[in-house]
C-alpha cells in the first residue's frame, strides 16, 4: 500500500472539504464493494483464512512506520501499498477493498487517532485499493498468474497507479497541513522516496512469488521486509539528520551579521524554517523588543509589552551564551501539539546560543558605531548650543573652497555678542549659556539651509554662507542675522537683547579657510571699532594684526614697563566750542607692535588677571594729566572708562579714592563712565561699588547710551549725573530718522532728570549744529579733535581756537540763544567755513 502516512494532530479547517471528498468517493467504493463481496462471500475455510490474513496484514503494515516531523505534521513511512497490492493481486477487489477498511479501524482505534485523521486515512486507503484492483481486473489479471506478462506488465502497472493515487491524494493534505508549497512536497526527497517504492515493490513481487511457488517460503517475508524497512527507515532519519544540520549551520552562518535588525528578522526566519514552526518570537530583555514572524515575513517588531499572544502549542528556549546568563527568549510557536525530538532540542539549543551570541555581537557593534559617532558628533560639535565647532567650520569651509566658483560666492561672517563678558560676570554662567543657546537658535532658524553656523568659542559664532549669487549678499544677509538677533531675550523676566558686531569676508583666492577666517576677524574688529553693526573685510584697512590673542603673554612686561600709556580727547560745548571735560582712552605702546587700540587689548587684559594693575595705571595717568591742566589753568575733569569687572571688586572705591588723595584733587574732578550693561546687575556688590563712589562725590557717566539694554530702569536704579549718546545715533542721525528719536528723547530725558547729555563721535559742523538745536549741549569727536598725549591738549588748549584759549571751535552763530531754534530755522544756510582739524 501507501508508502506513507501522514499523521497530523492538529486539524487545519481547510482540510475538510478535501478529505470530505475523500471519505465520500471510499463510501462510494465501499457500497459497491459490499454488493459485490455478498455476490461472491467467502465460503471455504481457506477463503476465511484468506480474508482473515488480508486483514491482518494490512493491520501490522500500517502500525509499523519511522515518523518524521514536519512542523506540527508527522509523516510516517509505512508498508500500506505493499500489503494492498499483495492484497488485491490474490483476492478479489471488493475483499481487498473490505479489508483494508476493517484492517484500518482496527489501527485507527489502536493508535486512539483522531476523527477526521482515522476518516482520511481509512478513506484514502479504500480508494488506493480499488485502483490497483480495478487496474489490475482491467489488464486481465488473476491468481495465481499464468502468463508472465501479468507479472511484468500488469502487476507494476496496479502498483504505479496506486502510487500516484496516493501521491495525489495525500500531498495537497500535508501542503496544506504543514503549510509548505505542494511542489515543495513533491520534490523533497524524491530520490529517497524512489528508491523506497522500488524496494516496497521488489518485496510485493517477491511475496506474490513466494506464494505461488513455496507458500512456507512466505515465513521468510515479514523478517526481509522489516529489515529492508529499519534499513531504509534509517537512511531517510540519517538523511533527515545531516540537512538538518547542514540547515543549523548555514542559519548560524547567516546570523553571522552586525546589524541587529538583520539579526533578529533572519534568526526569525531561519528558526521558523528549522523547526518548521508555524510562528517564531524572538524577545530580548534587555533591549525590550520582540519580533515575531514566520518563514517568510516579520509579523511583528516592538515592545514586548504590545506583542499579542498567539494560541498554539509553544516551545520556549532561553538565549544564553557561554557566561550562561539569559538575554532573552526564543519561542517556537505550532498550531498543533507537538514535541521535539532529542535531536531538535539539541539543535534548537545550540540555535539559542548561535543567536545570543549573534545578538550580543550586533549589540557591542551598535554601541561602538554609536559611541564612535557620538565622539565623531563632539569633535565637529559645540556642546552647549550643539552648533557646529570651529574644526567643523574649518573642515567644512575647505571642502566649499575646494570647490569650483561656478557654485557662486562663499563667504564668512564672524559675530561677536556685545557686551556678553558683562551679561556673565553680572547675572552669571547660567544665565551667559542661556543668551548664547538662544542666539544658536536664533542664527540657526535665520539661516539659509546649505549656510553653516558655528560657534567658535565665548561669545564668538560664524556662519558660512554658501553659493552666494553675489558677493554683496553676504552684507545683507547679515544683516538680517543680526537683526534676528536684536530681538530681546527674556531671562527670568529680564529683558536683555544681545548686540553683535558683525564682520564679513568674502572667500580669497589664496589662503582658504585660515585667511577667510582672519579677514572676517579683521573685518570684525573694523565694526567694532567704527561703532557699526557690520563691516566687510577691505584689503586697504587690513593691518594685519593677528596678535589679538597672543597679547595675553605680553601683558604682565606691559604693566612692569608701563606700556600701557593714555591719550585725552576733548569734550566740547557743541555751542560756544569750550572743552569742558576730557575723555581717558587707553593705548598700548607694544615694542613690538606700535600703538595697539583698547578694543583689541582689553578682553585679554580684563580674563588676565592684571586688569587692577592696569585700571590705576590708566586712572593714576589720568589723575596726573588734571593736575597738569590744573596748575595750567585749565581746570577741567576727566572721565576714566570703568570696565565692568572693576564694579565687582569691592575694593574698587577705595583704590579710586585713594588716588584721588595721591593726587590732591577734589572727586568731582572724576567721571567714571559705565556701560549700561554692567547696571542688569542685581549684585549687591555693584550697587554697593557705585553707591560709595557717588556718595564720595565722584561723578558717573552712562557709556554708550541707547544701544544697550533698558535704559530707563538702568537709570532709576543707579543715578548717574551724565548720559553719552552712542556715537552710533550720531553717525545715523543724518539718514535716519529713527536715530534722530532716539537722541531727541536722550536729550529730554537728560533735561528731566537734570542730566549732562554727551554726544560722541560728532565728526562733522552738521552733526554739531543738528545736535545743538536739539538741545544736546556737549559732544566729542574728531570734529573737535582726536585722542591725544595730555601735553599736546594742553597745548591745544593754551593755543585755542581764534584766539580763545580753553576752547578748540568757534562758536556757533547763535549758540548764545537759550531759545531752541524751531524746526523751520534748523533747515536754513549753514556756516561754511570748515574747522581747522588739530592734528591727533
Ligand atoms: P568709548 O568709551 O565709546 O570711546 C570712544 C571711542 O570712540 C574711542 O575709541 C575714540 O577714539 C573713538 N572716537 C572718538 N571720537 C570719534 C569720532 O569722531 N569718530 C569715530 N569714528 N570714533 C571716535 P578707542 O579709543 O578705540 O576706545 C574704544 C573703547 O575702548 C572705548 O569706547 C571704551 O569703551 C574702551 N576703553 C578705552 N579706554 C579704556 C580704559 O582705559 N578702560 C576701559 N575699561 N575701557 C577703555
Ligand atoms: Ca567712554
Ligand atoms: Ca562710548
Amino acid at each position: 500500500m501507501s508508502r506513507t502516512q501522514r499523521s497530523d494532530n492538529g486539524t487545519d479547517q481547510r482540510l475538510v472539504p478535501l478529505i470530505g471528498l475523500v471519505a465520500v468517493c471510499a463510501g462510494i467504493v465501499a457500497i459497491l464493494s459490499i454488493l459485490d463481496f455478498s455476490a461472491d462471500a467467502p465460503t471455504s475455510v481457506a477463503q476465511l483464512a484468506t480474508v482473515t490474513a488480508l486483514v491482518s496484514m494490512i493491520t501490522i503494515s500500517a502500525t509499523v512506520k519511522a515518523p518524521i516531523r514536519i512542523g506540527s505534521t508527522t509523516q510516517a513511512i509505512t508498508w500500506n501499498e505493499t500489503a494492498i497490492v499483495i492484497g488485491v493481486a490474490v483476492a478479489p477487489t471488493s475483499w481487498m477493498v473490505l479489508c483494508t477498511g476493517l484492517g484500518l479501524i482496527i489501527v485507527v482505534r489502536l493508535l486512539r487517532l483522531p476523527l477526521i485523521k482515522a476518516v482520511f486515512t481509512i478513506s484514502k486507503n479504500m480508494l488506493l485499493a480499488a485502483a490497483a484492483g480495478t487496474t489490475l481486473t482491467l489488464l486481465g489479471w488473476a491468481w495465481p498468474p499464468t502468463e508472465l506478462h501479468h507479472m511484468v506488465v500488469s502487476l507494476p502497472a496496479a502498483y504505479v497507479v496506486l502510487v500516484l493515487l496516493d501521491e495525489a491524494i495525500a500531498i495537497p493534505v500535508i501542503a496544506i497541513a504543514s503549510r509548505t508549497r505542494i511542489l515543495r512536497q513533491f520534490t523533497t526527497n524524491w530520490d529517497l522516496r524512489l528508491v523506497g517504492y522500488a524496494v516496497r515493490f521488489a518485496v510485493t513481487v517477491l511475496t506474490l512469488v513466494l506464494l505461488r511457488a513455496e507458500t512456507w517460503l512466505l515465513v521468510a517475508v515479514p523478517p526481509l521486509a522489516l529489515s529492508l524497512h529499519l534499513a531504509y527507515s534509517t537512511r531517510v532519519r540519517a538523511r533527515a539528520e545531516r540537512q538538518a544540520w547542514q540547515r543549523l549551520a548555514h542559519t548560524t552562518d547567516a546570523l553571522n551579521v552586525v546589524d541587529l535588525d538583520a539579526v533578529l528578522h533572519t534568526a526569525v526566519a531561519q528558526a521558523a524554517n528549522l523547526f518548521s514552526a508555524d510562528e517564531v518570537e524572538v524577545e530580548l530583555e534587555d533591549v525590550g523588543r520582540t519580533v515575531r514572524g514566520n518563514s517568510e515575513t516579520v509579523t511583528y517588531d516592538g515592545s514586548p509589552d504590545e506583542a499579542s499572544t498567539v494560541s498554539g502549542t509553544v516551545i520556549p528556549i532561553e538565549l544564553k551564551g557561554y557566561d550562561n546568563t539569559a538575554i532573552g527568549l526564543l519561542r517556537l510557536r505550532f498550531h498543533g501539539p507537538v514535541k521535539l525530538s532529542e535531536r531538535e532540542q539539541y539543535t534548537l539549543r545550540t540555535f539559542g546560543s548561535a543567536l545570543c551570541t549573534a545578538v550580543r555581537n550586533a549589540t557591542a557593534y551598535a554601541e561602538l558605531n554609536r559611541v564612535a559617532e557620538e565622539h565623531a558628533h563632539a569633535a565637529r560639535h559645540d556642546a552647549l548650543t550643539g552648533l557646529a565647532n570651529r574644526r567643523h567650520l574649518l573642515d567644512r569651509g575647505a571642502e566649499r573652497l575646494g570647490r569650483r566658483r561656478t557654485e557662486g560666492v562663499t563667504a564668512l561672517l564672524l559675530i561677536d555678542l556685545n557686551h556678553f563678558k558683562e551679561v556673565n560676570d553680572t547675572l552669571g554662567h547660567a544665565a551667559g549659556d542661556r543668551v548664547l543657546t538662544r542666539v544658536a537658535e536664533r542664527l540657526r532658524a535665520a539661516v539659509h539651509a546649505d549656510d553653516l553656523v558655528a560657534r567658535l568659542g565665548g561669545d564668538e559664532f560664524a556662519v558660512l554662507f554658501h553659493a552666494l549669487p553675489a558677493p554683496a549678499v553676504a552684507a545683507h544677509r547679515a544683516e538680517t542675522l543680526l537683526g534676528a538677533l536684536h530681538e530681546p531675550i527674556d531671562l527670568d523676566g529680564m529683558r536683555i537683547s544681545v548686540e553683535a558686531s558683525g564682520g564679513i569676508a568674502i572667500a580669497p583666492n589664496s589662503g582658504g579657510m585660515t585667511e577667510l577666517l582672519r579677514r572676517a576677524d579683521v573685518a570684525m574688529y573694523q565694526a567694532k571699532r567704527a561703532g557699526r553693526r557690520i563691516a566687510t573685510y577691505a584689503p586697504t584697512r587690513d593691518t594685519a594684526d593677528l596678535g589679538r590673542l597672543a597679547l595675553g603673554g605680553d601683558l604682565p612686561r606691559a604693566v612692569a614697563e608701563q606700556e600701557f600709556t593714555v591719550n585725552f580727547q576733548p569734550i566740547v560745548d557743541l555751542g560756544s566750542g569750550e572743552v569742558v571735560a576730557a575723555e581717558a582712552l587707553a593705548r598700548w605702546r607694544h615694542p613690538a607692535r606700535g600703538t595697539i587700540d583698547p578694543l583689541r587689548f582689553l578682553e585679554t587684559v580684563e580674563r588676565s588677571g592684571l586688569l587692577p594693575a592696569f585700571a590705576e595705571a590708566v586712572l593714576d595717568q589720568s589723575l596726573l594729566a588734571v593736575r597738569t591742566w590744573r596748575e595750567a589753568g585749565f581746570d577741567l575733569p576727566v572721565a576714566v572708562n570703568v570696565s565692568p569687572r572693576s564694579l565687582l571688586d569691592a575694593r574698587f572705591p577705595g583704590s579710586v579714592l585713594a588716588r584721588l588723595r595721591a593726587h590732591d584733587l577734589p572727586p568731582d574732578r572724576l567721571v567714571l563712565e559705565l556701560t549700561e550693561t554692567l547696571t542688569l546687575s542685581q549684585l549687591e556688590v555693584v550697587d554697593q561699588v557705585l553707591g560709595q563712589l557717588r556718595d564720595a562725590g565722584i561723578r558717573l557717566a552712562l557709556d554708550d547710551f541707547g544701544t544697550g539694554y533698558s535704559s530707563l530702569s538702568v537709570l532709576s536704579r543707579i543715578p548717574v549725573h551724565e548720559l553719552k549718546i552712542d556715537r552710533g545715533f550720531v553717525t545715523a542721525m543724518e539718514t535716519s530718522a529713527e536715530a534722530t528719536a532716539v537722541i531727541r528723547s536722550t536729550v529730554d530725558l537728560g533735561r528731566s532728570l537734570d542730566l549732562v547729555v554727551v554726544a560722541e563721535g560728532v565728526e562733522s559742523e552738521p552733526q554739531r549744529r543738528a545736535l545743538w538745536e536739539l538741545g544736546c549741549t556737549a559732544g566729542q569727536g574728531h570734529l573737535f579733535a582726536r585722542p591725544m598725549a595730555a601735553a599736546r591738549l594742553l597745548s591745544a588748549l593754551q593755543q585755542g581756537a581764534e584766539g580763545r584759549p580753553g576752547t578748540l571751535a568757534p562758536a556757533l552763530h547763535d549758540s548764545g540763544a537759550v531759545v531752541r531754534l524751531s524746526p523751520g530755522r534748523r533747515s536754513g544756510p549753514r556756516r561754511p567755513e570748515r574747522l581747522p582739524h588739530l592734528p591727533a
